[in-house]
């Protein structure tokens, strides 16, 4: 194994969970962790969660679902978003809960619960502002009460999603929530006897909208230990869950005015030390670093310098090593003594969001998973 490797501290991962948990209680938690649990490892990240008193999963795709089931993995999984009816069998032979979100699904999946004798869960997605997935409740609110009386799949949740809970103006959510609570309102006086968890938060939402918990809150980004986006006023103790770092393979001295890397875009100022990291964009250390990151090396900040190539990138160790040597550990996010790269800084400085840098870290990183 490389020295190139995520860490994934589990002991974080409870510690974020837990502060929801008695947070949002009598509501309950689904763990989101679709995209590999935003790079995390969704297997390891759900384990970890069913220990910790999760009882539902939440995913995007239905093969992260399947993949969850074959490695035995047995609580309710919900797989956002809309599918080819051509993927329905999947559903059913591996037990998800399919989210109906179109009038088009109804009859292939009718055909499907005739033809295996089964009688799938399914979840109503409303569309209350995203303008994403879902039904349009007041325009198809019969198709939604069809779908409820529809005896071939049992009805086990309804729920929407917020698209602005993040925003400093809390107008459009608070609007979102109130719409979700009537559909609620309506559905229940409809059908006392229906048992089906409605939800709608999202992280954002669990930090600020008590209002928005219902019988079931869905954090992805915050149980990984990041806020929502840079600009987020964090209040909550959250704890980064993924440190990434790698060590130093080579260094080697260079004169003054000497080039740097693909298409020169650096030159040594002064003779300088640079220092070489086996890590590159196709390990999800993105190339916009180029000359704009740092790293930490002995609790010491570093700037990457000239282009960050596939599988590496360099450093400006200064004209005097100070100790480093080959071998070191190079923090590219994360802890290192006292000095900290948080993964917030990196969304920050390359103006995304958290979710997409966890995310960025690829297939080709080991994930070391700490208990
Ligand atoms: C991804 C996702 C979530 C989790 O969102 P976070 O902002 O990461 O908490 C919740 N619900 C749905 C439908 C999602 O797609």
């Amino acid at each position: 194994m490389g020295p190139t490797r995520a860490y994934i501290d589990h002991r974080n991962l409870i510690h974020n969970l837990t502060l929801i948990q008695k947070a949002v209680a009598p509501a309950t938690v689904m763990g989101v962790v679709k995209a590999e649990a935003y790079g995390h490892g969704s297997i390891e990240a759900a384990r970890t969660l069913l220990a910790n008193g999760v009882n539902y999963l939440g995913v995007a795709f239905p093969e992260e679902g399947i993949k969850l089931r074959k490695a035995g993995i047995d609580v309710p999984i919900l797989v956002f978003g809309a599918h080819l009816p051509h993927f329905f069998p999947q559903f059913l032979d591996y037990k998800l809960d399919i989210t109906l979100t179109d009038v088009e699904q109804l009859e292939p999946l009718r055909a499907l619960c005739r033809k295996y004798g089964l009688r799938p869960r399914v979840q109503i997605k409303i569309d209350t502002g995203m303008g994403r997935v879902g039904f349009l409740f007041d325009r198809q609110q019969d198709l939604i009460f069809k779908i409820i009386e529809e005896p071939a799949w049992q009805v086990v949740g309804v729920y929407s999603h917020l698209s602005s809970a993040d925003e400093e103006d809390t107008t459009f959510t608070l609007q979102q929530i109130k719409e979700f609570s009537r559909i609620k309102s309506v559905i229940q006086q409809k059908y006392p006897e229906l048992n089906a968890l409605f939800h709608l938060a999202n992280s954002a939402a669990i930090m600020r909208f008590k209002e928005s918990y219902f019988d079931m809150v869905r954090p992805g980004v915050m149980l990984y230990g990041n806020p929502p986006s840079p600009a987020f006023n964090l209040q909550w103790p959250l704890k980064e869950v993924m440190a990434f770092k790698s060590k130093l393979t080579l260094i080697k001295k260079l004169d003054a005015h000497q080039p740097v890397s693909y298409n020169r875009r650096y030159y040594t100022p002064r003779p300088t030390y640079i220092g070489l990291v086996p890590a590159g964009y196709a390990d999800g250390y993105n190339r916009k670093f180029t000359n704009r990151g740092q790293v930490l090396i002995r609790g010491k900040r570093y700037p990457v310098v000239g282009t960050v190539c596939m599988d590496q990138f360099l450093v400006d160790l200064g004209p005097r090593l100070n100790g480093v040597k080959v071998g070191d550990e190079v923090v590219l996010f994360g802890k290192q003594e006292n000095a900290h790269i948080k993964i917030i800084e990196i969304s920050e400085k390359l103006e995304t969001i958290p979710y997409e840098v966890t995310c960025w870290v690829s297939g080709r990183v080991p994930r070391i998973h700490l208990k």
